[in-house]
């Protein structure tokens, strides 16, 4: 039987050196949870009732999801590890004051950034190293992932201390509110767990309820402009407008479109909104870069992005993954929703894009803009458009 199965837990000092090493490398928040199983009947009734829409690959991994053992076998521990990704004062202040979607389209805080996944890794690369070099394990004796895998970072989090899941389903931290980028590792080093905020809770029920320390308070669940938070830290992907809007390839449902109003790329609704946040204070940014000045983009000219300036502008930044036509799908909606007849000869253009699915939105979102001029407006695309999809918007 391999050592680390039977070794004693790090504990006491030497588990605090090791915090003190994995923070020096600019993660914000190190703590330990026990990798046992965990219940996960609320995961499994989510993908039973379809709330994952098309995104078959997080079920295909739901077992692997509650049992760390089975994506590295012999794992005791899961380390987890948050770097704070709130905006700037100065971005949270022109977030609070912003004006028309016209003159600016409303981005998720974490696409503000360069993708958080490639910053991280080198983090986490290191913090590898320093479990190698501390512990005397090899590299095949952990593993990490940062929302990248079948890992449930939440659920070891939540396990860990770092925080609860709030009613949005979201991890909600006491000193970082909803802003913590969560990555995990994994590992055949046992360290003695951190407790959960509320072990007493944890202990009776196996998997802890979603809204541990939200009290009476339903802001979230309230504000939410599409009604996807069905149940106490349950989301309906389906409905959710971070899901409609990044990682559905199709059209958004015509019935969805209203609720995403100014948001061009996720959705912070349910976080922002969160009293949580209160503690929350700017990141250091030790392991990200910020692309705040994404934010100054004008709807007018994501509308007019060529492919060119797409990946010139998108460089490095999770947004590039979403491809030109899913942005001006989007940007197609918020311009929908915008009530600014100004921008009706950009939609008319894009009515003749060479793509369906940018067609059928720009066709939608015309009309709502143009009323009874819209017929004449777009009689050249509609002599020339032969999609079933585009056709039905014309209806
Ligand atoms: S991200 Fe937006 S749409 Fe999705 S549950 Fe939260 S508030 Fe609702
Ligand atoms: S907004 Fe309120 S209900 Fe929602 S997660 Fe935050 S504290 Fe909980």
């Amino acid at each position: 039987m391999n050592a680390l199965a039977q070794s004693a837990p790090l504990a006491g000092e030497r588990r605090e050196e090791l915090r003190r090493r994995l923070l020096a490398l600019g993660f914000d928040v190190v703590r330990f949870a026990s990798a046992a199983p965990a219940g996960g009947a609320a995961l499994r009734a989510w993908f039973a009732a379809g709330m994952h829409a098309d995104m078959a690959w997080m079920e295909r991994t739901v077992e692997k999801r509650g049992d760390a053992s089975l994506v590295l076998e012999g794992a005791r521990s899961v380390i987890v590890l948050g770097v704070n990704y709130r905006g700037s004062d100065a971005l949270e202040t022109r977030i609070e004051n912003r004006k028309s979607p016209t003159e600016n389209a409303t981005w998720a805080r974490y696409a503000l950034h360069e993708d958080y996944h490639d910053t991280i890794k080198p983090g986490l690369g290191a913090a590898g190293r320093v479990l190698e070099e501390f512990c005397g394990v090899a590299a095949t004796d952990y593993r990490y992932y940062t929302d990248t895998g079948p890992v449930l970072e939440r659920g070891f989090a939540a396990r860990a201390g770092v925080g609860f899941r709030g009613k949005n389903g979201l991890l909600i931290s006491r000193e970082f509110g909803n802003w913590l980028f969560l990555s995990a590792i994994l590992t055949r080093v046992a360290i003695e767990p951190d407790a959960p905020l509320r072990p007493d809770v944890a202990r009776a029920s196996g998997d802890e309820p979603a809204g541990l320390l939200c009290g009476k308070c339903t802001r979230c669940v309230e504000a939410c402009p599409t009604a996807a938070i069905v149940a106490p830290g349950v989301v309906d992907a389906r409905r959710c407008i971070s899901y409609q809007t990044i990682e559905n390839k199709g059209a958004i449902p015509r019935g969805l479109r209203a609720g995403i109003g100014a948001r061009v790329y996720g959705c912070d609704v349910c976080l922002e909104v969160c009293p949580w946040n209160r503690f929350a204070r700017e990141g250091r940014k030790t392991l990200l870069v910020a692309r705040e000045e994404l934010t100054e983009l004008t709807l007018r000219e994501l509308l007019e992005m060529t492919p060119e300036r797409f990946a010139a502008v998108f460089r490095r930044t999770a947004v590039k993954r979403l491809k030109l036509s899913g942005l001006l799908r989007n940007a197609c909606v918020v311009a929908g929703n915008s009530g600014d007849g100004s921008l009706v000869p950009q939609l008319v253009k894009l009515a003749a894009h060479e793509l369906p699915l940018v067609r059928a939105h720009a066709v939608w979102a015309a009309r709502k803009l143009a009323g009874e001029q819209a017929g004449e407006l777009l009689a050249a695309a509609r002599a020339a458009e032969a999609d079933a999809t585009v056709l039905a918007e014309y209806e």
